[in-house]
């Protein structure tokens, strides 16, 4: 009968459990109408508008012609974890052996195995708010629990030490650091990092996983400096890095993880027995990246003098606004705007604006600019602009913005 043939679809709890990723459901909305023939202007991408630098592609031709199609080893190629051990000392001050590094399918990888590799059931992750989308899911996914320390526009979005202090127990294992910062582009000083280095100190049990994926792209003054080569921070820091952002490779897919021996190992039977060695191809495009000179060279920095004269201009246009506060952001490829002045407003046609989702639909009915509620990041009272488009299009985006904007009356 159909009862006897039929299938339980139930799925487990930790799927079940498990958000979607917001930021790819919005881009998949807007990619839709787009293809529609609705003339939206996307800025929700976290992916750099630039075509992968050429040495690199041509190094992932040359690698497939060459024949360098087969499995590596797990924990990649000898040459590339050389390259970055290599990468690590000159431009970070980090001692490594290759055997602490391990390359993987990309930092979003080498972050979700470095929780799984340290957690315990019942662990807390501290994930300082607003967050890559994916820390506390990954928290979640190894059964461990994410405490969200919450940070404030006011203070540039960056964490007190006194309150990370202050929620910190003999569960808090892994507090994790992203700097520069997806959403907001905060750069942590290294003063702030030594201040929550003595803090972390005082917790023999507490780790550190470090996102760095964003190191390159920086804007002067600010600075990037690696959590684990302060004093003491080495040992119980796992650094998470990637070549997505900087070399504008984010299909590639390439990350790598580096840590102390034991950490790295767990990490490295995870990755054993889930994808293995990273794609032949893409390391040997990495490997030529890393080649291009001290932090990617001229290519990534003209990349870099691109993103800052777009958060430049979209700083005065947005502090010119009224109704919204801005922190300026000092590296990544995003602005994260506070709107909830225009909360509780009422548009014809549309309804009432009552959360960053709905002023996101709001901007996508109403200027066809489509951006990420900053729900998805841990805050609702924001929404994130990324300036990973040409100059012309955020232009544009900003006078659509501003023309729906001035139908409504912020409080
Ligand atoms: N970490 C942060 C903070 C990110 O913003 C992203 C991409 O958006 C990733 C990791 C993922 O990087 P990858 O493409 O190397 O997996």
């Amino acid at each position: 009968t159909d009862q006897a043939m039929a299938v339980d679809t139930s799925v487990s709890p930790r799927a079940n459990s498990l958000k979607p990723s917001k930021t790819m459901v919005i881009a998949d909305r807007a990619t839709a109408l787009k293809e529609s023939g609705v003339p939206i202007i996307k800025l929700a991408a976290g992916e750099p508008d630039f075509d992968t630098p050429k040495v690199v592609f041509e190094a992932g031709i040359n690698a497939i012609r060459k024949g360098y199609t087969r499995y590596t080893p797990n924990a990649g190629n000898l040459e590339l974890r050389k390259a970055i051990c290599h990468k690590l000392k000159e431009e970070n001050g980090l001692s490594y052996n290759p055997d602490q590094i391990l390359v993987s399918n990309g930092a979003k990888q080498s972050a979700l195995q470095a929780v799984l590799a340290v957690c315990s059931p019942g662990d807390e992750v501290i994930v300082p708010a607003p967050y890559y989308v994916s820390y506390p899911e990954m928290a979640r996914l190894a059964d461990a629990k994410p405490v969200i320390l919450h940070t404030s526009i006011s203070d540039n979005f960056l964490p007190k030490p006194e309150s990370l202090a202050s929620i910190l127990n003999e569960k808090s294992r892994l507090l994790i650091i992203c700097s520069p910062s997806n959403p907001t582009g905060a750069v942590y000083p290294r003063e702030l990092l030594e201040e929550i280095a003595d803090v972390v100190r005082k917790h023999p049990r507490l780790l550190v996983m470090t996102d760095e994926i964003y190191e390159h792209i920086i804007f002067p003054p600010a600075k990037h400096t690696s959590f684990a080569s302060l004093p003491g921070m080495w040992e119980r820091t796992l650094t998470v890095n990637g070549f997505s952002k900087a070399f504008a490779m984010t299909g590639w897919r390439l990350g790598y993880l580096a840590g102390p021996t034991h950490f790295v190992a767990a990490c490295g039977k995870i990755q054993s027995q889930a994808t293995s060695g990273a794609s032949s191809i893409s390391q040997n495009a990495g490997l030529a990246a890393l080649g291009m000179g001290f932090a990617g060279g001229e290519t990534v920095s003209t990349m870099v003098k691109a993103f800052q004269e777009r958060r430049d201009f979209l700083v005065k246009a947005f502090r010119e606004l009224k109704g919204v506060k801005i922190a300026e952001p000092q590296g990544a490829f995003y602005l994260f705007l506070d709107v909830s002045a225009y909360y509780g407003a009422e548009v014809e046609g549309f309804g009432t604006i009552k959360h960053s989702e709905s002023f996101c639909r709001f901007l996508l009915e109403k200027a066809q600019v489509a951006l990420v509620p900053g729900d998805a990041f841990g805050d609702d009272n924001c929404i994130r602009i990324s300036f990973a488009e040409s100059l012309p299009t955020i232009k544009e985006a900003v006078e659509r913005i501003k023309k729906a904007l001035a139908l409504i009356r912020p409080k």
